[in-house]
């Protein structure tokens, strides 16, 4: 499994598996089912209301704790400095760990009465804890980011954005590059809508391959990190299976060619929803 190497030294593994709709009564078999295939790295978040199974399936595994890369991201409602504090800790006892390997702002909220510069030195707090190995953030653009850059000290090690190839984000993802951030591409498969592509099934059937795998790995080539999400063995062994092919620089840009500036999820410059 390749790493990314973030920009304090920590390294990620590029491809992980995502729990979020994965009902909380479910989620301890299925993050049990993703670690035997082989998945080591989970990306949950407070908002998912499932870190309890995450955390359980990992303590059920036997797997060592320092194998498994875990996110998790600040919820909504909890801006404020204090709250932000508080809820760290929560995530930490529900997910039953000492530490995380990521912690996120997982929205910067534009409408609400708390500034997310408040927000991130919260997070500053929390990774100069030593409990947290590395902060980033979640759906920020250029402009959310120069704040951050000029009011604060922590340079975010990742900034996570819905990425696929009907929302390609070259633009983002270059100025996330320029400044040291990785990027984390959500939602890599549009949810299965980009699946039925004509440019992406034909690339699949010439490689034998599925379209899934084709449209990940072009996520992987590209570089971002990747963790789709699934509830069957069988497509987290598909979606898994990304390391023994490679697509052309012609695949790659007919994929890229795809993008229509499209979004499956909302757009973070007027998403305001508090749970
Ligand atoms: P995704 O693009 O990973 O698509 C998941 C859906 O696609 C599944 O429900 C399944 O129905 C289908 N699917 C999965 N594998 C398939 C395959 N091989 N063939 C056909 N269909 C397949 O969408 P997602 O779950 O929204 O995103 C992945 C992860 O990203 C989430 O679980 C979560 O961890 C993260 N995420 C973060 C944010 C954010 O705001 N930060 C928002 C959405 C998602």
């Amino acid at each position: 499994m390749p790493t990314i190497d973030l920009n304090n030294g920590v390294q990620i593994p590029q491809l992980g598996f995502g729990v979020y709709q994965v009902p909380p009564e479910e989620t301890a078999e299925t993050v049990a089912t993703a670690l035997e295939v082989g998945y080591r790295h989970i990306d949950t978040a407070e908002m998912y209301r499932n870190e309890k199974g995450v955390g359980e399936a990992i303590a059920r595994s036997g797997i060592d704790r320092g194998e498994i890369f875990v996110t998790s991201k600040l919820n909504n409602g909890f801006h404020r400095r204090d709250d932000a504090l508080r809820a760290f800790d929560q995530t930490l006892a529900d997910l039953g760990t000492d530490y995380l390997d990521l912690f996120l702002i997982h929205w910067p909220l534009p409408g609400i009465d708390v500034d997310y510069v408040e927000t991130w030195k919260a997070m500053e707090e929390i990774y100069a804890g030593g409990r947290c190995k590395a902060i980033g953030v979640s759906n920020f653009n250029a402009h959310h980011l120069r704040k951050l850059f000029s009011e604060t000290q922590v340079r975010p090690a990742v900034n996570q954005i819905e990425v696929h190839p009907y929302l390609a984000q070259d633009e983002l993802r270059a100025f996330d590059a320029e400044h040291e951030i990785v990027t984390e591409a959500w939602s890599p498969i549009a949810q299965g809508k980009v699946l039925d592509d004509p440019a992406i099934t034909g690339i699949a059937e010439r490689l034998e391959r599925t379209p899934a795998q084709v449209v990940l790995r072009w996520h992987v080539q590209r570089g971002d990190v990747v963790f789709p999400k699934s509830s069957s063995r069988q497509r987290m062994e598909e979606n898994f299976a990304l390391f023994d092919f490679e697509l052309t620089t012609s695949d790659m840009a007919a994929l890229t060619g795809l993008d229509r500036g499209e979004r499956t999820g909302p757009d973070p410059d007027t998403f305001n929803y508090i749970p």
